[in-house]
C-alpha cells in the first residue's frame, strides 16, 4: 500500500538527473550517465522527512516549531510545497516579516516555472 507521500506526483525538479537531463524516478545512479545521485536522493528524502515533521507540528498548532522544520527543509529545497508550508507556519507563529519574505520568493519561483 502506497503512502500519501508516494502517491503525491514527483516534484518536476525530481523528475530529472541534474548532470545529463535523463528521466529519473529516485535511482541512485542514473541509468544514462552513470552519475552517483545517491546523495542528492538522500538529500531528497531527508527534506521529505522534515516536512513531514512540519506538516505534524502544524497540524497540532505548533507553528514555531512547524517554522523551525519547514525552514530547514526549504533550506534543501525551496520546493512551492515547502515555501508555502513555511509562509502559513510563521504567519501563525506571528513572523509576518518571514511569512511575508517567503511569500515574495514563493511568488518569484512560481513565475519562473
Ligand atoms: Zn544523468
Amino acid at each position: 500500500m502506497m503512502g500519501d507521500e508516494q502517491k503525491r506526483q514527483t516534484p518536476p525538479h525530481r523528475q530529472r538527473c541534474p548532470t545529463c537531463n535523463a528521466a529519473r524516478q529516485g535511482e541512485r545512479i542514473c541509468r544514462r550517465c552513470k552519475s552517483d545521485l545517491s546523495i542528492l536522493v538522500q538529500l531528497e528524502g531527508y527534506a521529505d522527512g522534515l516536512r513531514r515533521r512540519a506538516q505534524h507540528c502544524y497540524a497540532r498548532g505548533w507553528y514555531r516549531q512547524a517554522a523551525s522544520l519547514a525552514q530547514t527543509a526549504v533550506s534543501l529545497e525551496s520546493s512551492p510545497e515547502n515555501l508555502r508550508l513555511l509562509a502559513c507556519a510563521c504567519l501563525l507563529s506571528g513572523d509576518f516579516a518571514r511569512a511575508w519574505r517567503t511569500a515574495k520568493q514563493l511568488t518569484r519561483s512560481a513565475g519562473s516555472q
